[in-house]
């Protein structure tokens, strides 16, 4: 479902919030996922514990297929996860 542009911007309102707006945004899109890698997304994942947004990121990270980078404290594959047992959540309350 496509987001009006109303719809949109009261979904990214968390942004005003987010703790990593004043870091690099280098930190939260680390190339690959392993060697350095790993270090930079626990660094950017530390700074989302401390974000106030970060449930809000989160969701709206899912809600937009964000493949890549941290989002909402959480990793590409994290993300992968959640997905996978939403859909099987969503396909057993179907049935
Ligand atoms: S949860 Fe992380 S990525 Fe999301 S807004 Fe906060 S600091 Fe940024």
């Amino acid at each position: 479902m496509a987001l009006t542009a109303d719809a949109f911007s009261s979904n990214v309102d968390w942004r005003k919030d987010a703790r990593c707006r004043d870091t690099d945004p280098g930190l939260f899109f680390p190339i690959g996922t392993t060697g350095l890698a790993i270090e930079q997304i626990q660094n950017a994942k530390d700074v989302c514990e401390q974000c106030n947004a970060k449930a809000a990121c989160l969701e709206f990270a899912l809600s937009t297929n964000q493949d890549t980078g941290v989002w909402g404290g959480t990793s590409e594959e994290e993300r992968r996860v959640i997905r996978r047992a939403r859909r099987k959540q969503r396909a057993t309350a179907q049935a």
